[in-house]
């Protein structure tokens, strides 16, 4: 798959040097002023998005046209979105990007400007410069940012956020952008920093199984060259052609691989981090052991931004697998899948690196949006299940397969099922299950849920919403449901046309009530960003939010770091330090 290269606009070109003219004027926005939020709703045209599917996105997971995302001026309905713009926080003026400028030490490309009157020229179109850094991927959250800077080193970030920092001007981290809660792009207009041009290699160990990478690594460009070596990265994920390393780690990503390897707080060695106020943190270590005091490397592992710049990842990278088996599933029931999954533990034991499930509502979406799939078995089954063997031994693994398929039939545990027979196979099989996200995203507006439940009780959420909705919605909303079994994390889903109040209305707040309720978590792996900042009471008790709120005190006393995102906006605001003690 091929991997982007984000192009950025030179400041000093035509277009910047208007946009940097512009900058003192104040931006009209259609629909509201800047202390409201960016969020509008407006209808999608489907035909087209299935089109430019058919045309442009057959076999890519995420590499989306940002221009057409930005086009199609998706955004979230619902009051409960609408976060206002604290004026604390600074404007950002003419001199902060001299500033900026000077911080990337004068290389043009490292800030771009907006080209557009307004904050983003979401209104009129498109076309601004800005766009792909204002817009996630989802093409949900819009923000107005005006200015987003790409430090090319630790150096450069640090004299960027020094300045942030003194101006108390707000900064929102972005890595691929590619994160499904809306926390990698501004909420208002902070100021975007970019780690895409922080994109070395490090290192690699081949002895230690260590890589040393800046946080700006896309994920794939990684597992390729450390591939080279025989080795692999303990994650993967659908979106690996473009989000980054820094990104992964701060949204603590999960991902396919988990099963197997565990989560990155176990994988992560070392970090290097730019502190709210441009001083650098450096826990950059590659030792497998180190007790010397508290862990601080895991206080900005699923941080999402908030409490400082990730600039430099150490991370396992162990030998890579050289026997690789996809099997795919047909079960009638989730019980089955839960079946399936014990026996699998049970027979297949450390071979076995994914199970992932998914239903057939999921892979009718996938089969109607995404050119050149298939209905991988004969006939269709209420749900399926993706498993992976990984190991370095094929007559061994192989064996373990067979006999694991011979017991799972005999028993009656699935309808059906097909081993990858070769490579093509496999990965047409995996994509099955991987690109159910972009398939959602073609199909029109999500609601994305992203839940850890106990796993034999996990689906019931799943057909409980169905009969919540059904009678007031009818068939045009979907409720779709796969995840992570392996892991108890279930990907809800509800697909529809539009964003609509009412239907949100009806999804929220019963879906985290309900997970409260099984003891669950509102966020097994996307993290909070702005969709669910003020959801983390669901999963949290409030001691536990109001240490958080002190953690973000004292390492972003002003609060610039990822406003309105993660944290309850009381908790946000408990944190700050008055600027008359600064
Ligand atoms: C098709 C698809 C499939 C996906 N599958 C999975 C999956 O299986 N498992 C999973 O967990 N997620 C999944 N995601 C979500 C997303 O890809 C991950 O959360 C990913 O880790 C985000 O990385 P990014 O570089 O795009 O970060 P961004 O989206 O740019 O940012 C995400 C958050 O991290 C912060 N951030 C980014 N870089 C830095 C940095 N260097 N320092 C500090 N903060 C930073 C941002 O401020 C934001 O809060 C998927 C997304 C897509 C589109």
């Amino acid at each position: 798959m091929p991997t982007r290269v984000v192009r950025v606009k030179v400041l000093f070109d035509a277009r910047a040097r208007i946009a940097a003219l512009l900058w003192l004027v104040k931006p009209r926005v259609v629909g509201g002023d800047l202390g409201q939020a960016t969020v509008r709703v407006v209808p999608r045209d489907l035909r087209r998005r299935v089109d430019e599917l058919d045309a442009t996105h057959d076999d890519e997971e995420c590499g989306c046209d940002w221009r057409h995302t930005c086009a199609s001026h998706q955004s979230m309905g619902g009051a409960s979105h609408v976060i206002a713009r604290d004026g604390r926080y600074g404007e950002v003026t003419e001199d902060d990007v001299k500033h900026f400028v000077c911080g990337v030490g004068g290389d043009a490309a490292g800030v771009v400007v907006s080209t557009s009157a307004t904050a983003t020229n979401l209104q009129d179109g498109g076309g601004d410069a800005l766009d792909k850094y204002n817009v996630d991927w989802m093409g949900k959250y819009h923000g107005r940012s005006r200015v987003a800077v790409l430090p090319k080193t630790t150096e450069e970030l640090s004299a960027i956020m020094a300045r942030c920092h003194a101006r108390n001007l707000a900064v929102v981290p972005q890595g691929g952008n590619t994160g499904l809660v809306g926390g990698g792009v501004p909420a208002h207009d902070e100021v975007v920093v970019n780690l895409g041009r922080m994109n070395a290699i490090v290192s690699i160990d081949e002895d230690a199984g260590v890589s040393v990478v800046e946080a700006g690594v896309v994920l794939e460009e990684l597992e390729s060259a450390v591939r080279a070596r025989g080795m692999t990265v303990p994650l993967d994920l659908g979106a690996k052609g473009k989000c980054q390393m820094g990104g992964c780690v701060s949204t603590n990503a999960g991902g396919l691989r988990l099963l197997r390897y565990g989560s990155l707080r176990g994988s992560v060695l070392g970090l290097e981090v730019v502190l709210a106020n441009g001083e650098v943190l450096d826990l950059l270590r590659t030792l497998r052991k180190d007790n010397t005091g508290y862990d601080l490397k895991q206080l900005f592992i699923g941080a999402e931004g908030t409490l400082g710049i990730v600039t430099k990842i150490a991370i396992l990278t162990p030998r890579a697998p050289t026997n690789v088996n996809v099997a795919l599933f047909g079960l009638d029931s989730f019980a089955s899948c839960v079946e399936l999954l014990k026996l699998a533990r049970g027979r297949l034991g450390e071979i076995l690196s994914a199970f992932e499930f998914f239903d057939r509502e999921s892979l009718d979406l996938v089969l109607e949006q995404l050119k050149g799939t298939r209905d991988p078995l004969a006939k269709p089954c209420p749900f399926y299940v993706v498993v992976e063997t990984s190991g370095s031994v094929k007559s061994h693994d192989n064996a373990k397969l067979q006999a694991f398929l011979k017991i799972v039939k005999n028993k009656r545990v699935i309808v059906d099922g097909v081993v990858g027979k070769d490579e093509k196979h496999a990965f047409a099989l995996w994509t099955l299950r991987e690109r159910i996200s972009v398939a959602l995203k073609y199909a029109g507006a999500v609601y994305k849920y992203d839940i850890s439940l106990p796993t034999a009780r996990m689906y019931n959420l799943v057909t409980t919403l169905r009969a919540r909705l059904a009678p007031q919605f009818g068939s045009g909303v979907k409720v779709l449901g796969y995840g992570h079994l392996g892991d108890g994390n279930l990907h809800l889903n509800i697909s529809c046309a539009e964003y609509t109040d009412a239907l949100e209305r009806a999804i929220e707040p019963f879906v985290y009530e309900y997970t409260r309720d099984e003891r669950g978590s509102v966020s097994a792996e996307h993290g909070l960003g702005i969709m669910k900042a003020e959801e983390i009471i669901y999963s949290k008790d409030a001691k536990a939010v109001e240490l958080m709120g002190a953690m973000k005190r004292a390492l972003d006393p002003r609060g610039i770091l990822n406003p309105y995102k993660v944290l309850p906006a009381a908790t946000r605001a408990a944190a700050l330090v008055p600027m008359s003690k600064l």
